[in-house]
C-alpha cells in the first residue's frame, strides 16, 4: 500500500497490507494473551498506559510531522492533537481503576449482592485518520485498562501513525500478544469483520458504521459506532459580541480543514443580525492561511483524502445551481495536493446539499432565521444528531433551544470540543453508544452480578 503525502503528492513510504491469514495469525496471539493480559493487576495496566503517555511526549516532534505528513493538517494542530490525547489519557488514569472498581451494592441478613466488571475480551478498533490520536485513545486506552486486547486498524490514511501507535504502545510495556495493529483499507475492515471478536468499536462514516453494525449484528456482541455529524450553530441577536461569536464559529467551521466530526457545518443567525454576522464572519475567514501544512503559520493544510475536492466542488455547484451566493472560496487552491480554499456561502436552504449532507471540509452556509422557533427546525432537520451549538446571552433562552435538539452535545457559548469528562455520543446516524467519561470505560466491560450467600 502507498502511503502518498496529500500535500506534495509525494511517496512517503509502501507498506504491507495485511491478508485474510496475516489477520488471522494476529487475532490467534492476542487472543492467546489477552488471558495473561487481564490477569495483571490493573495499577500495572494502567502504569503501562502512563509510559504510553510519557513516551508520545517525548516523539511529539516526529510523530507530528508523521501525522501532518501522512493527512495533511497543520503542524501547529498536530501537536496540539498529541497534547490534547495526553489529556485525555490522563483523564482514564486517574478515573478507570475506580470505575472498574469490583463494588457491593447491597446486604441484608447472611447475603451480600456485589456487582464485578470482566474485559469484554478480544476487540476491533476500526478507526478514523480525521483525529487518529484523539479517536483512537478513546477507544484503546480504557479498553487496555479494562483488561481487553485489541486488534487496531488505523485509517489507511494514517496507517504510519497506527503503526508508531503500536509500537510506543509495546515500548511502554503493552505485549504485542495484547495489542497488533491491522494494516490495510477497507476491504481489510471487512475481513476484521469475519473474526469471533467480542467486540467492534468503529470511527468513521455512516455508511461503513452502518455496514458493520449489518455485518455483526446477529452475533450479539457490544458495538459502537462513533459516526459523522452534520452539526449546527445558531446565533442569536442577543449576543453581546458578534465580531468574537463569528471568530469562534470560524475556528468551529474551518479548524482541522473542517475534517471534525464534530465541526460546525451549517449555521443559522438570527435575522437582527445576520448582515452584520456575515461581514464579521467573511473578516474572519479571510485570515485564514492555506499553505503548506508544515509551516507553522499555516492554519489549512491540505485534505487528507483527494477526492475530497471534488465532493466539495459538487457541493458549492449544486448550491450556487439553486440559488446561493458564494462569498468566497469555492474551489481547489494551488496547482498541486488536495488544497480547497475556505469558502462561504450564504442565501442558502435545506433544498441544498451543503445544508444537508456532511461537508467534511472548509465549506460553510450561513442562514439567516426568523426565531428560535425556525432555528430549532432546522437544526433539527438532519438525519445526523451529534451535537449543537447556541450563542446567546441568556442561558435559559440557549438551554431551552439545546433541550429540543436532538443531538448527545449540546454547546451554550461554545462550539467543535471534546471533555473526557463528558460522555461523547451521537444519535441517530452520528452514533450508538458512547466514549469518554464512565460511560466510555464501561463499553468495554461486561457486567457480572453475584449473589452471595452465607450458608
Ligand atoms: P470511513 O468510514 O471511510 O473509514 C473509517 C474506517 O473504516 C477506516 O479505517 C476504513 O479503512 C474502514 N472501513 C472502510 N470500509 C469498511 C468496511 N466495509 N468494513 C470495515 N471497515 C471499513 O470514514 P473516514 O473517512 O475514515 O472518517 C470520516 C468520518 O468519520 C466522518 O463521517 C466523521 O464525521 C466520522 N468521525 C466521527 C467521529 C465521532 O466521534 N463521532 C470522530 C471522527 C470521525
Amino acid at each position: 500500500m502507498k502511503i502518498i503525502n496529500p500535500a506534495t503528492e509525494e511517496l512517503i513510504r509502501e507498506v504491507e497490507e495485511d491478508s485474510a491469514s496475516t489477520i488471522e495469525k494476529k487475532f490467534d496471539r492476542v487472543k492467546e494473551g489477552q488471558r495473561r493480559w487481564r490477569e495483571l493487576p490493573i495499577e500495572k495496566r494502567v502504569a503501562c498506559l502512563s509510559q504510553f503517555s510519557a513516551l508520545l511526549e517525548k516523539n511529539e516532534e516526529e510523530l507530528a510531522r508523521t501525522l501532518t505528513q501522512e493527512m495533511g493538517k497543520p503542524i501547529r494542530e498536530s501537536l496540539n492533537e498529541i497534547s490534547g490525547a495526553r489529556r485525555r489519557i490522563q483523564f482514564f488514569l486517574d478515573h478507570a481503576a475506580e470505575v472498574l472498581q469490583p463494588k457491593i451494592v447491597h446486604k441484608e441478613a447472611g447475603l451480600v449482592e456485589s456487582l464485578e466488571f470482566e474485559p469484554l475480551g478480544v476487540i476491533a478498533n476500526i478507526s478514523a485518520w480525521n483525529y487518529p490520536y484523539l479517536v483512537g485513545v478513546n477507544v484503546f486506552v480504557p479498553a487496555l485498562i479494562a483488561g481487553n486486547a485489541l486488534l487496531y486498524k488505523p485509517s489507511e490514511y494514517t496507517t504510519v501513525t497506527g503503526l508508531k501507535i503500536g509500537e510506543l504502545l509495546w515500548e511502554a510495556g503493552v505485549p504485542p500478544e495484547t495489542f497488533q495493529v491491522i494494516v490495510g483499507g477497507g476491504s481489510v475492515g471487512k475481513e476484521l469483520l469475519t473474526l469471533p471478536l467480542d467486540g467492534f468499536f468503529f470511527t468513521g462514516s455512516y455508511r461503513t458504521g452502518q455496514a458493520i453494525a449489518d455485518a455483526v449484528a446477529s452475533r450479539m456482541i457490544p458495538v459502537g459506532l462513533e459516526l459523522g455529524g452534520k452539526d449546527p450553530l445558531y446565533v442569536a441577536a442577543d449576543v453581546k459580541n458578534v465580531a468574537s461569536v463569528a471568530a469562534a464559529a470560524v475556528e468551529g467551521s474551518f479548524y482541522n480543514n473542517g475534517q471534525s466530526c464534530c465541526a460546525v457545518e451549517r449555521i443559522y443567525v438570527e435575522r437582527k443580525i445576520y448582515p452584520l454576522f456575515v461581514q464579521a464572519f467573511l473578516a474572519e475567514v479571510k485570515k485564514l492561511k492555506v499553505g503548506d501544512p508544515l509551516n507553522a503559520g499555516t492554519t489549512q493544510g491540505a485534505l487528507a483524502r483527494p477526492s475530497q475536492v471534488s465532493f466539495l466542488e459538487d457541493q458549492v455547484q449544486d448550491a450556487v445551481q439553486k440559488g446561493a451566493t458564494l462569498l468566497i472560496g469555492g474551489k481547489r487552491w494551488g496547482k498541486k495536493g488536495a488544497f480547497f480554499e475556505p469558502t462561504v456561502l450564504v442565501d442558502v436552504h435545506h433544498g441544498m446539499k451543503v445544508m444537508k449532507e456532511e461537508s467534511f471540509g472548509p465549506v460553510i452556509g450561513l442562514q439567516s432565521v426568523s426565531d428560535d422557533e425556525e432555528a430549532i427546525h432546522l437544526m433539527n432537520d438532519t438525519e445526523y444528531g451529534l451535537t449543537a451549538s447556541v450563542y446567546s446571552s441568556n442561558k435559559e433562552r440557549a438551554r431551552a433551544i439545546l433541550s429540543r435538539i436532538d443531538t448527545g452535545t449540546g454547546y451554550w457559548n461554545c462550539c467543535d470540543r471534546v471533555s473526557p469528562y463528558l460522555p461523547w455520543s451521537g444519535r441517530k446516524h452520528s452514533g450508538l453508544g458512547a466514549t469518554l467519561s464512565s460511560l466510555g470505560i464501561q463499553a468495554f466491560v461486561k457486567p457480572k452480578a453475584y449473589h452471595l450467600r452465607q450458608p
